[in-house]
Order: C-alpha cells, then sequence, then structure tokens
C-alpha cells in the first residue's frame, strides 16, 4: 500500500481511556477506532495484521483434518432453551427481538447451534468423528470491556467444535487441538503457557487456557518451580508451604470488645498487634446465579492474611457464575453490623470453611455489631461451619498441589482455551448415532476457542518499546516499509517504486510512506507502526551511493548500496521466516 493513496492516520496522544501499551499504540497507530465501549472498526492495517493470524489458524486446523463452516450470528431462543444457557449465561448474553416479537441473542460461543446442526445429519458412528470450525465475529455484553480488543463486547473468535462416538476418540481430539494450539501460538513467536482451567460455564470437566505472558495480563498464573504443574489461579488448589502449628488446646472465654473504627484487618491487626494470618475474617457472597432475583447469602471464613477463591465457591455449590459479594447494605441487613465488624457468631446461613481457619484457636471476629469484635472465639464450641474446604486464593510460595516445590506467580493473557465438553451439549439437545451395538448413543463432544482478535493485540502487549509496535514477520500487516523521503526527487521516486513493484511481485507484503511530509515525521510513524524492516530512500543517501535498511526490533542499521538492495531485502525476509 502507498500511504498518500490508503487510509491511515497516526496520533501523537492516545486517547484517556487507553491504559495499557498495546491499546495505546493501536489507538495512536491508527489500527483501532472505538465506535462504542468494547465496539471497534479494525483499520487497514490491524485487519491485515487478523487475516494472517486467522491464516495461520485455518493452516494449523486445516493440516489436522479440521473443517471450516460459517454459522449465523443471530439465534434463536428456543436453541438455548434447550440447554439451559438463555437463563444461565445472565446478562452477557445480549437478546433481542425481531419484529414479530420472537426472542434471538447475538452469538456469545456456538456449542448450541453447531450442535443442533449435527444432530439433523449425522446417523451413525460411521458419520463420525470430525472437527468442525469457524472464524466468526462474537458478542458478549461484558460488564466492564476494556484494553482496546483484549476484553471487547464484539470480538472475532475462532471456535472449533470436535464430535467423536467416544472418549477415548474425544480425548485424541481434544490433544489433536492442544497440538495444534501449541503450534499455532509457536508461529506467531510468542511466549506462552498452558494452564489447567476452569470450564466456566460452557462446562465440561476437563479445560486447559493458553496465555500468552505479559504483565497487564488479567490472569493470574501459578506454575511450579520444579514440575510442568501449572494453573490458573482460578482453579489452583491452595496448600500452605508451612504447616499450621498443632493448635493449642485451651479453649479462653469468649468476650466481646470494643474496637472503634476498627473496619479493617490491617487496622485490627495493627491495633491488636495481631498478626493477619492469625485473624479471621468473614465475607458474605450471594450463592445464586439470579443476584437481581434472588439472594442467597452464604459466608466464607479465612485468614486475615488470605483472599477468597469465588470460582472455588462457584464449585462447591454448582453455580453456573462465580457468586456476586453482597453490598454493604445487603450484609447489614443480614447481620445488623457493616461488613467490617461482621463474623460468624449467631449468624443463620451456610458458613463455609477454609482450611486455613481449622487449626486456628482463641481468634478474633466481628461481633455483627458496628465496632465491636469478639476474642477467644472457637470452632465447634461458638459456632458451627457448614464445610471446610480449599476456598482462598492461592499465591506464589504455596506448595506445589503435585507435591513438587513451590508455586511462582505470572500473569498472563487468555488467548486460546479447549475444552473436553463430554455429553454435556449432545445429552440436552439429543445429538444421537446409531453405535455399531445398534443402540442409540450421545455423541461425545469438545469445544476450542481462540481470540483471534485478543491474540493480535496480546503480540504487541509483548513486542513493543517506547516508540511503538515491534511486529514479528508472521502477523505483521507489511513487512517491509519504504520511507521515501524525497517523494518529488525522481531518482528517489524511481527507485522506491521499482523497489516496492520488485518486492510486491516476490510476494513481500510492502507499505511506502510517500507523503509529503518531514523525514522526521516519517521516521516516527515507522516506528510507531512496527514494521518489522525500514528502508530510506532518500536524494542524500542516493548521492553517497548508499541506503539506510533498519532493522525495528533492534534498530540495527545497515548501509546497502541501491543495486544491493533488493536482494537483501529478501534474504533478510527468508531469514525470519526460518
Ligand atoms: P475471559 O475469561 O477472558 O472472559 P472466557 O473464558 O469467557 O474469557 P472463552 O469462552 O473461553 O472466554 O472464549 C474463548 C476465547 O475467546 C478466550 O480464550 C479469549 O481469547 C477470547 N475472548 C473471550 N472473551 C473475550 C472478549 N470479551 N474480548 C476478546 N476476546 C475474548
Ligand atoms: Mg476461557
Amino acid at each position: 500500500m502507498k500511504w498518500s493513496k490508503g487510509y491511515l492516520f497516526t496520533l501523537k496522544e492516545a486517547p484517556a481511556d487507553a491504559e495499557i501499551p498495546s491499546h495505546i499504540l493501536l489507538v495512536r497507530g491508527g489500527y483501532i477506532r472505538k465506535v462504542a465501549p468494547g465496539i471497534f472498526t479494525y483499520g487497514h492495517l490491524m485487519w491485515r495484521s487478523i487475516r494472517k493470524f486467522e491464516a495461520i489458524v485455518r493452516e494449523e486446523l486445516n493440516r489436522r483434518g479440521c473443517v471450516e463452516i460459517l454459522m449465523p450470528m443471530v439465534q434463536p431462543r428456543e436453541l438455548w432453551e434447550e440447554t439451559g444457557r438463555w437463563k444461565e449465561m445472565g446478562e452477557g448474553l445480549q437478546k433481542l427481538k425481531n419484529r414479530n416479537d420472537h426472542d434471538f441473542c447475538l452469538g456469545a460461543t456456538h456449542e448450541e447451534v453447531v450442535t443442533d446442526y449435527v444432530r439433523r445429519d449425522v446417523k451413525s458412528y460411521r458419520d463420525l468423528p470430525f472437527n468442525l470450525y469457524q472464524v466468526q465475529t462474537k458478542f458478549r455484553d461484558e460488564i466492564r470491556p476494556r484494553f482496546g480488543l483484549m476484553r471487547g463486547r464484539e470480538f472475532i473468535m475462532k471456535d472449533a467444535y470436535s464430535f467423536d462416538p467416544d472418549v477415548a476418540g474425544a480425548q485424541k481430539s481434544y490433544q489433536q487441538m492442544f497440538e495444534a494450539y501449541t503450534d499455532i501460538f509457536k508461529r506467531l513467536g510468542a511466549r506462552f503457557r498452558v494452564v489447567q482451567a476452569d470450564s466456566g460455564n460452557i462446562g465440561g470437566n476437563q479445560s486447559q487456557e493458553f496465555h500468552i505472558l505479559a504483565d497487564s495480563g488479567e490472569d493470574q498464573l501459578l506454575v511450579s518451580e520444579s514440575s510442568d504443574f501449572a494453573a490458573n489461579i482460578e482453579v489452583c488448589p491452595a496448600i500452605d508451604a508451612q504447616p499450621a502449628a498443632a493448635p493449642s488446646s485451651e479453649l479462653k472465654t469468649m468476650e466481646e470488645f470494643a474496637t472503634p473504627g476498627l473496619r479493617t484487618i490491617e487496622a485490627l491487626a495493627k491495633a491488636t498487634g495481631t498478626p493477619a494470618h492469625q485473624l479471621v475474617k468473614t465475607m458474605y457472597f450471594s450463592a445464586s446465579d439470579e443476584p437481581a432475583k434472588k439472594l442467597n447469602p452464604v459466608a466464607v471464613l479465612l485468614r486475615g492474611s488470605d483472599e477468597v477463591n469465588p470460582v472455588k465457591v462457584k464449585n462447591h455449590f454448582g453455580l453456573s457464575n462465580p457468586p456476586l459479594l453482597l453490598t454493604d447494605e445487603e450484609v447489614r441487613k443480614l447481620t445488623s453490623a457493616s461488613p467490617g465488624s461482621c463474623g460468624p457468631v449467631g449468624l443463620n446461613i451456610p458458613i463455609l470453611m477454609d482450611k486455613g481457619v481449622e487449626n486456628l484457636r482463641n481468634y478474633m471476629v466481628g461481633a455483627n455489631k458496628d465496632d465491636f469484635h469478639l476474642r477467644n472465639v472457637n470452632h465447634g464450641r461458638d459456632y458451627k461451619a457448614t464445610v471446610v474446604g480449599d476456598f482462598r486464593m492461592a499465591r506464589e510460595g504455596d506448595l506445589s498441589p503435585d507435591g513438587k516445590g513451590h508455586l511462582k506467580a505470572f500473569r498472563g493473557i487468555e488467548v486460546g482455551h479447549i475444552f473436553y465438553l463430554g455429553t454435556k451439549y449432545s445429552k440436552k439437545m439429543e445429538a444421537n448415532y446409531l453405535a455399531q451395538d445398534q443402540t442409540q448413543k450421545p455423541i461425545e463432544m469438545g469445544c476450542y476457542g481462540i481470540g483471534i482478535t485478543r491474540t493480535v493485540q496480546a503480540v504487541i502487549e509483548q513486542n513493543h518499546d517506547k516508540d511503538g509496535i515491534i511486529w514479528p514477520v508472521s502477523v505483521a500487516p507489511y513487512v517491509v516499509h519504504i520511507a521515501l523521503l524525497d517523494p518529488d526527487a525522481p531518482e528517489a521516486r524511481q527507485l522506491a517504486d521499482k523497489l516496492y513493484d520488485d518486492l510486491m511481485a516476490k510476494g513481500i507484503d510492502v507499505l511506502m510512506d510517500d507523503r509529503v511530509e518531514r523525514p522526521g515525521v516519517k521516521f516516527k510513524d515507522a516506528d510507531l507502526l512496527g514494521m518489522p524492516l525500514r528502508v530510506n530512500i532518500g536524494a542524500r543517501g542516493l548521492a553517497a551511493g548508499e541506503l539506510e535498511l533498519i532493522e525495528r526490533k533492534t534498530k540495527k542499521t545497515e548501509k546497502v548500496q541501491p543495486g544491493a538492495l533488493f536482494e537483501k531485502i529478501v534474504t533478510w525476509v527468508k531469514e525470519q521466516s526460518i
């Protein structure tokens, strides 16, 4: 593309709502423009990167025999009612009505539609196995869209669905997708990790996430230092590195004492000289899938130094979504006190006790009376937990759940997620086949997603410097950036045009900045846009018989004779793709 004929507008400043480097750079480079929160237009350069990444994904899936289709974005309510997810998906599912008052939703994911598609055609075990995939726009009404394409409302996903006659086949399909994903993210040149994950409201009982590692990642990953154990913090079992000391047997008398203004664990710890891990805090949640309609209050007890893991609470109750914290008002209604003065004694709701509290004795808790606490409280005597279990967030330094070494923390961006579904959807939707033994059996399924737009932005999060983006060749919108410094000098223009044509003929993507602009502006924009290799073509360089070739990643500059330029570039590009 020649800039003068294209549509490319860079900005000096980023908008105020761009918080992380990749979002800032995408906006400054004119790669994306916001239309509404979480909804964007992909500019020409962005679209090229997206298409290149999609091509990698398609290649790796097609190579493994997966079959591409395209399903509708607008889907009828009836299909979602069959699986119960019309309700279960909650507000995230964008619902709409047509002129006849029929309910539809925008596709947030496509298990229902694909299962319906398959049940219409598949009759016998001879029709299995297969894997159907699509690259498509998804819509989720995210509570807080942010970070540009990282958490959009409208975004592009590659979703694949495998169909097998039995568990062994389904496991093989799962493994094959694991390998495909590994190859896809390797080809991107990304630093990534695969971790055990929660199945969310997709369902099934085995799932793994692929994460691109980045400090700004929304997810915390815990990885063993001594083995290949790795899990998303959401599902990582929490095991203390230091086993709790054996509890003293003496139970002291419980008593109330005044704690005016002490509403946080930190304040209480300071005022009483007790370390936070010996204090006990009570958190209140609504264990309900319809928090707006039905409040189902539960309390979680844990050490003052620990954090509740809402996904563990969700899984304990078999909820579809993590439970929401009660508001201060709701807590007050329940306990007659503010959250900072609450505790388990006299509480008439289910109490989940984290096992970290089990061995504590004679501890302090809120008295359910503003500005008062109880001391010398003991489980069994003063209150009774409904269940004792693992409800806290694991953290760096905890023991690895496989017993090998300690956990180390990383931050990651979830770019891919693979699930073994079993028969969750096929049973509910009666997607059956005639097995060899002449019985009707539900089809074994798996589903596999890659956030296409999120991944492309995550690549930038991993590859940038203070001046701009540093694209890897694999998904760079253009590989070569020609900065034509004197568009009005005929010789420079001629050489640039010829180089442009020759590279294009060779199948190398070229962007040529032929605007009437100062060199300084062009250099800044070239660094911002981030194409892997730049060549400066100007009258002065031509007169000296030397032109500059600059590698974006290293900023290494090489002087090259005009006649050798083409070959040099071709060789460089070839080396990169090895
Ligand atoms: P998250 O936990 O980030 O909300 P999810 O687990 O709900 O994502 P999946 O249902 O596993 O998402 O979807 C498959 C992939 O789609 C994710 O791994 C992610 O890369 C991408 N994705 C999901 N939600 C979004 C979003 N709001 N914006 C951009 N990409 C998304
Ligand atoms: Mg996921």
